[in-house]
C-alpha cells in the first residue's frame, strides 16, 4: 500500500509536462512503440520521469534548453507509460505504446566454446575491451540527439533487424549440447568489406578502436541527449575520439572483424538516461525506427 500511495501522490502532485489536460497526446511525439524514441515537451529546468504500473522506470531525465526531453522506450516496455515533469500547473502525459512482435530465431551447429573467450590471452583481451566500452558509455557529450533525424550509415540492405531473440544451440567438444540466448540489439546492414560508414547524425566520437574482442573494429558516436551510436566489425576506423562529425561524414569502413559470421555493419543505438548515475538502467533502441523518425512530429 505504501508504494501505491507514494506513486499516486507523485502523480497528483505538481509533477507533470506541458500545458492543458486536453492536449495530452500532443505534448509527446516520435515513435510511441517498444524500442522507439519519444520527444516530450517540458520546462527546460524541469526533471522528467517515466512511470508505469505505479513504478518509476526512469527519473531525472534532462530537458534541453529548447524544452524537449528525449526518452527511449525499452524493447519490452509496458504498453502504457506516464510521463511526468517537475514543472507546475500541468498534468502527466499518458502515452499508449505500440507492441513489438519480434520472432525467435534458432541458430544451430555452433561450436559452444567459440561463443566466449577461452584462453588467458583471449580473456585479457575481452576484459580490456569491456573497460574501454564501459568508460565510453559513461561519458556524455552535448548535442541535438535525434532532433535533426537520422540517416542510414551505410549503403546496403538490412540483413538482420533489431529485436529478435536468438536461441543458439551448439555442440561442445565431447558432443554435449549447449544453449544460449541473446537479443539482437543492433541493426545489421549487408555491406562488403571496405564500404564507407558515415555518421547517421552529428556528434562527438567517444571510442575508436580497431580491435575489441567481440566487436572487432568499433566506433562510438555520441549524438547528445544520451543517444550513442555503436558501429561494430569495422575494417578501418577513421574518426578519432574527441572528433566532432557532421551527419553524413565518413567515420569508418565496414568489415568482418570480431565475432562475425560474415561481412556486415552492426549499428546499434543506446539510450542512456543522462540524469541517472546508474548505467544499468540504460538500454538499446531500434535504429530502424530512428531512420523513420520525424523529429518535428
Ligand atoms: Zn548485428
Amino acid at each position: 500500500m505504501w508504494g501505491r500511495g507514494h506513486i499516486l501522490a507523485l502523480i497528483l502532485a505538481p509533477l507533470s509536462i506541458g500545458q492543458a489536460a486536453a492536449d495530452t497526446d500532443s505534448r509527446c511525439w516520435g515513435q510511441a512503440v517498444q524500442g522507439g524514441l519519444l520527444f516530450c515537451k517540458a520546462a527546460p529546468d524541469s526533471v522528467v520521469s517515466v512511470i508505469a504500473d505505479n513504478q518509476i522506470l526512469q527519473t531525472g531525465i534532462p530537458v534541453s534548453a529548447g524544452g524537449v526531453a528525449t526518452i527511449g522506450i525499452k524493447r519490452n516496455s509496458p504498453l502504457e507509460l506516464t510521463i511526468t515533469s517537475t514543472d507546475i500547473d500541468s498534468v502527466p502525459a499518458v502515452i499508449t505504446i505500440g507492441e513489438r512482435d519480434d520472432p525467435v530465431r534458432y541458430l544451430s551447429g555452433l561450436d559452444c566454446d567459440k561463443i566466449d573467450a577461452r584462453t588467458d590471452a583471449q580473456k585479457a583481451h575481452a576484459g580490456r575491451s569491456w573497460v574501454k566500452k564501459t568508460n565510453a558509455f559513461s561519458q556524455f557529450e552535448q548535442g541535438d540527439g535525434a532532433r535533426n533525424g537520422f540517416r542510414r550509415p551505410a549503403d546496403g540492405p538490412e540483413s538482420s533487424p533489431f529485436g529478435p531473440v536468438r536461441q543458439y544451440i551448439g555442440t561442445g567438444p565431447n558432443g554435449e549440447t549447449c544453449e544460449s540466448q541473446s537479443v539482437h540489439r543492433g541493426y545489421d546492414i549487408a555491406v562488403g568489406v571496405g564500404t564507407p560508414v558515415t555518421a547517421p547524425a552529428a556528434g562527438i566520437i567517444t571510442l575508436g578502436d580497431p580491435d575489441l574482442y567481440y566487436e572487432g573494429g568499433t566506433v562510438f558516436l555520441d549524438h547528445g541527449a544520451g543517444l550513442i551510436s555503436v558501429f561494430m566489425h569495422l575494417d578501418e576506423v577513421i574518426a578519432s575520439p574527441g572528433d566532432y562529425v557532421e551527419a553524413g561524414q565518413l567515420i569508418a569502413r565496414s568489415g568482418n572483424t570480431g565475432r562475425t559470421t560474415g561481412p556486415h555493419l552492426h549499428w546499434a543505438v543506446k539510450w542512456r538516461n543522462a540524469g541517472s548515475s546508474d548505467r544499468g538502467g540504460d538500454f538499446y533502441i531500434d535504429p530502424a525506427l530512428l531512420l523513420s523518425l520525424d523529429p518535428n512530429g
